[in-house]
């Protein structure tokens, strides 16, 4: 399953193939991808501009009873964030896993949580506007009816951020003045404010991949809630990526909605 995540999203793949020549290990750096920011993905030579959309006013989407998600994370211990060049990653041996239903009334499946990744400032927008930061919780297609067949073999949750005075919980805890080592954590911190039997908040849509190769196999899951992160702490996360992209952000501009749904499962 890790192949078939490979093929989607890290198009070079880091050192699991085959051992890295020893001259090369220092520079672990060199086999993350690097995607060309300058132009917010207008240059990129990809079929599918799907994915990132602005997401509508909140009236101008539909509750969609059918649409379901449950999100079922689990406490993760002793993980060290990662700089993969155009990003950062936060990716633990069993993160957990999240069941979905989607807007057609299609599932249960199950998708279990591979990453998570962030896009400064963020990519989707809310009604018109662009918030700080996003983070995007990527997950594998494992289970569910016909599963090997259907189209969205990857669910993504998507967070987006704006400054405030504090930070969320999850922002102190993942350390960001160093990237530190997180003693414990569990994504299921992000989003604290609701119960957990009650994961009621998000917007949902097919969508695609927001860097290259862009695939259109994406069950898109915003969660409706902009949180907040200090300003200190976004830079410290931003800084991250913007010196290897020569001082680009690293977001994919919004692409039109062309007709598609954007539902909501909370009323
Ligand atoms: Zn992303």
């Amino acid at each position: 399953m890790y192949k078939n995540i490979a093929k989607h999203v890290l198009r070079v793949s880091s050192s699991r193939a085959a051992p890295l020549p020893q001259q090369l290990v220092s520079q672990p750096r060199r086999f993350f991808p690097f995607f060309d920011f300058s132009q917010r993905g207008r240059n990129w030579t990809v079929q599918n501009k799907i994915s990132p959309i602005d997401v509508p006013p909140i009236e101008r989407t539909e509750y969609e009873p059918n649409y379901q998600i449950n999100l079922k994370y689990k406490d993760l211990h002793d993980i060290k964030m990662e700089n993969v060049v155009w990003s950062v990653r936060l990716k633990g041996a069993d993160i957990g896993h999240i069941e979905l239903t989607d807007l057609n009334g299609k599932g249960p499946f199950i998708y279990r949580a591979h990453h998570l990744h962030m896009h400064g400032p963020s990519e989707h927008r809310v009604a018109g506007v662009q918030h700080d930061l996003e983070m995007h919780i990527v997950h594998e297609l494992i289970d569910g009816p016909d599963h090997e067949t259907y189209k969205e073999q990857l669910a993504v949750v998507g967070i987006i951020f704006k400054v405030a005075e504090e930070s969320h919980p999850f922002i102190n805890k993942i350390k960001t003045e160093d990237l530190g080592h997180i003693e414990t954590i569990n994504f299921n911190e992000i989003f604290q404010t609701i119960t957990p039997d009650e994961h009621k908040g998000f917007f949902h849509y097919k969508g695609s991949l927001t860097t290259p190769p862009c695939t259109d196999i994406v069950n898109w899951n915003i969660y409706s809630e902009v949180l907040p992160i200090k300003e200190k702490h976004l830079k410290q996360l931003q800084g991250q990526w913007h010196d290897n992209l020569h001082g680009n952000c690293n977001f994919r501009e919004c692409q039109p909605l062309y007709g598609r749904r954007v539902v909501r499962n909370f009323q």
